[in-house]
């Protein structure tokens, strides 16, 4: 059906389509609020809260314009879930894991893996964490602080390995997936008719035993929430946050736990005398605006309730890869167009290779002094990355356009890729 997310309706206009439901206007504050809160919060409750509670309800189209319209902040949601999936220590796991006798030790990754040259940590293990090692610190402060860890270069060669296989793993329950990082994905499991909890120890299981890795696993009905989940109990953690579990679980943490909040606006926050979500939460929209402009102040006020409806970004596979080249001077000698396109047909394949795709359809493009342009294509038998074979169908192209005039620009471009 439609795949619309998260809308907020602030006009009241229907097009919604069937089966929607009104799950939270604006923010109950006072019905989530703690005493603490409430005394915190002093008069702003009863001063904003009572126009702007609304019950929860199910609406078809019909009677939702109408409720909508009624309600000028009315937020309309699918009920989403997204899980945030979080690999442990990743680099740090997969040298433990290949090289047993690692296992337990502190363990450093970082640059080439020499603490006395320069560069930072990518990622520590959780016994290097114990003397305060942590990523993007210097290799040689970590080095100070404890000098008795392994320190390691990245290979991230066969990290990327170890994450494609997860992701594969991954794609088995959804195609919904935005891959958000090497260690980590976010997952739309909105439509899986399992049980969150049975979604999540089922990917725990299936990584553990094809990867022997562990990761943390964040569900909830947003991105934001779901990756503060993931983090919450690491490492082999599973949190589930329910939109009424953001009082407790959500507002006493730090306000840079949230996305977006850098150090440099903790630090602004700070002095306005705001340390937690909850906190941030009791501020009003418009002087959050006043302070850190319409789009970051509506954010900040959003997020602190725990709102947020960016989708998932699905990641799309490339339909080619190609080079070009414009030489400096016009080209009139077929030794050289000839060199020019092996070395640029070398470059694409290396692209293609790394990414692990195989490709089917080569096509060289010329475009003469005067900008006429020409292209030639030609397909191959079977999918392939050799770079002999891809050549071969360049040169074969190339050969097929008649050289009548100077070469301004030379390309080449593959297509029909497919993941092997
Ligand atoms: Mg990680």
């Amino acid at each position: 059906m439609l795949r619309r997310n998260f809308q907020r309706n602030r006009t009241g206009k229907p097009g919604l389509g069937e089966g929607f439901t009104v799950k939270r206007t604006k923010f109950e504050l006072r019905k989530v609020a703690t005493p603490f809160h409430k005394e915190w919060l002093g008069g702003y409750i009863s001063r904003n809260t009572k126009r702007t509670r609304q019950p929860t309800v199910n609406c078809e189209p019909d009677n939702l314009s109408s409720h909508a319209c009624n309600s000028h902040f009315a937020t309309v949601l699918f009920m989403r879930r997204i899980l945030h999936i979080d690999m442990d220590a990743f680099f740090a796991s997969i040298e433990q894991q290949r090289r047993p006798e690692l296992a337990g030790k502190p363990l450093v990754i970082g640059g080439k893996g020499d603490p006395t040259k320069r560069g930072v940590v990518s990622t520590a293990s959780y016994e290097a964490r114990k003397f305060g090692i942590h990523s993007a610190m210097p290799l040689r402060t970590a080095y100070k602080l404890c000098p008795d860890a392994v320190f390691l270069p990245v290979d991230y060669k066969d990290y990327s390995r170890v994450s494609k296989m997860i992701k594969k793993i991954l794609r088995e329950f959804t195609p919904i997936i935005e891959e958000a990082g090497i260690d980590e994905a976010f997952l739309d499991i909105s439509e899986i008719r399992n049980g969150s909890e049975e979604i999540a120890k089922e990917i725990k299981k299936r990584i553990k035993k094809e990867t022997g890795l562990t990761c943390s696993i964040g569900i909830a009905p947003n991105k934001l929430l779901a990756k503060i989940a993931s983090d919450m109990d690491k490492p082999d953690g599973l949190t589930i946050i329910a939109e009424e579990d953001i009082e407790h679980s959500i507002w006493p943490l730090p306000v840079r736990k949230l996305r977006g909040v850098g150090p440099k606006n903790t630090a602004y926050l700070k002095e306005m005398g705001i340390r937690t979500i909850g906190e941030l939460a009791s501020i009003s929209l418009n002087k959050l605006i006043e302070r850190f402009g319409k789009s970051y102040g509506r954010y900040l006020y959003d997020a602190s309730r725990g709102i947020d409806d960016s989708p998932i970004i699905v990641h799309r596979e490339p339909k080619s890869s190609g080079r070009e080249i414009t030489f400096q001077k016009d080209i009139g000698n077929i030794q050289i167009l000839r060199k020019t396109l092996v070395e640029i047909t070398k470059q694409v394949v290396k692209n293609i290779r790394e990414r692990g795709y195989k490709a089917r359809t080569v096509t060289v493009k010329i475009r003469f002094s005067d900008f006429e342009t020409h292209t030639r294509a030609k397909s191959l038998y079977e999918h392939t990355d050799s770079f002999e074979d891809i050549k071969r169908a360049a040169f074969d192209c190339l050969n097929r356009i008649e050289l009548k005039k100077k070469v301004r620009l030379i390309g080449i471009r593959v297509s029909k890729l497919e993941k092997w």
